[in-house]
């Protein structure tokens, strides 16, 4: 007899996301009534702006509750296409997007549609947790490439030149980053994307921090902006979960070559189908409406990215860089000694206080702190640090 519980296919073997089973296990002890401060979230703790909200309410009331075409509503395309064209100068049409249940099934559908049993996709360390699940549920390979503090956390170009090879499909980037906040300068971008040209493979960008910048001297930039050559290789991803604090409704998008979205679509088609029909109103709201609120929110993660930052950079044995963008920042814990589970695991115990270890970053011997929370919780938190920290030394 078969043993059905062992046999699994491609996709049957991935890791839980670490991001999001820490974060529901730290929720989980406060339901319970422990006195758990939470640096995990990848989610601001901010409620979607009203008109927004109400844009949807009005669709739900109005009936609108009926299959939407697989890529989303053309209006929200079109939206989607000039937000791209107008802000990003990556050349884009309603065709060539592609709004999905999140800038999560966004990537994965991207590198699904794309890559396969053979294929290799360069990651720059650290990455976030579910790059390397989703290339491996494609059936592709992730290759990783190690980045430093010292160099801002971006991939050296002479270092990705080496780990191409002519099975190079795909290379990821993600800037801001999650989990480092570092924001990729120019020159190393159209360093990356001569690179690209020249070794003909595809970039998948990641820009869904895109509206959490934190200093003029690293905006950010959509690599898809410098050619016509380079956009024809390169998948935009972006999602409304950051910037317009939207998370729980799951909406993402991405512009690409007419012959990926087109790939993409059937995928899509035969999986998902269209993102939820009412939401996607919400989705036009947020792209044409008022965007006052994503300021006020990107000025308050900018006056806690200072807090979190002096803090921690303050605690003897901790060293972090002052992150560019979104909302985490990546410390370097290794001078305790412990690895990063093992520090997170008891820091969770033994001070009650939650952060998500670098382990499933790519890059053990750091933690992440995110700061999408109450300055009271930054500053009762990293006190909780401090004295654990001060304890192992
Ligand atoms: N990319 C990165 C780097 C992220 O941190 C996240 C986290 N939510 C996503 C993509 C996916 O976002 P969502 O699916 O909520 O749009
Ligand atoms: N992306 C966020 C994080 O890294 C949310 C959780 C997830 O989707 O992984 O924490």
């Amino acid at each position: 007899m078969k043993d059905l519980k062992t046999t699994k296919g491609t996709m049957g073997g991935l890791e839980l996301s670490a991001t999001l089973s820490i974060t529901a296990k730290a929720k989980a002890m406060k339901a319970a009534g422990e006195d758990v401060l939470s640096l995990c979230a990848g989610e601001p703790d901010f409620d979607t702006p009203e008109h927004i909200k109400n844009a949807a309410i009005e669709a739900l009331k109005r009936g609108e509750t009926k299959y939407t075409p697989e890529s989303g509503r053309p209006d929200l395309k079109e939206a989607c296409a000039e937000k791209f064209v107008r802000e990003n100068n990556v050349p884009s049409s309603a065709a060539q997007i592609v709004v999905a249940a999140g800038a999560k099934f966004s990537i994965f559908s991207a590198i699904a549609a794309l890559c396969g049993p053979g294929d290799e996709v360069i990651l720059g360390s650290p990455y976030w947790v579910s790059y390397p699940e989703m290339i491996k549920a494609s059936g592709a390979t992730p290759v990783i490439v190690p980045c430093s503090a010292e160099n801002n956390y971006e991939l050296d170009p002479e270092k990705l030149k080496a780990a191409v090879t002519s099975n190079t499909k795909l290379l990821i980037l993600n800037s801001p980053s999650n989990p480092t906040g570092a924001v990729y300068r120019k020159e190393t971008l159209e360093k990356i994307a001569k690179l690209a040209i020249e070794r003909n493979f595809m970039v998948l960008s990641d820009e869904i921090y895109e509206k959490l910048t934190y200093e003029p001297d690293f905006p950010h930039i959509s690599i898809a902006s410098f050619s016509k050559e380079i956009s024809d290789l390169t998948i935009t991803v972006n999602g409304f979960s950051k910037a317009y604090s939207m998370t729980g409704w799951r909406l993402g998008y991405l512009t690409a070559p007419k012959w990926l979205t087109d790939r993409i679509c059937a995928l899509q088609s035969n999986t998902t189908s269209n993102p939820t029909t009412f939401a996607q109103f919400g989705a036009i709201a947020a792209l044409k409406g008022d965007q006052a609120p994503v300021e006020t929110m990107r000025q308050a993660f900018a006056r806690r990215r200072d807090m979190i930052y002096g803090l921690m950079s303050d605690i003897p044995g901790v060293k972090c860089i002052r992150p560019q963008g979104a909302f985490y920042i990546f410390c370097d814990i290794s001078s305790f000694g412990l690895n990063s589970w093992d520090f997170s695991g008891r820091l969770l115990s033994e001070t009650k206080t939650a952060v998500i270890p670098g382990q499933p970053f790519g890059a053990d011997g750091n933690i992440r702190l995110s700061y999408a929370c109450s300055e009271q919780t930054i500053q009762k938190s990293v006190e909780r640090i401090r004295g654990f920290c001060s304890k192992l030394k």
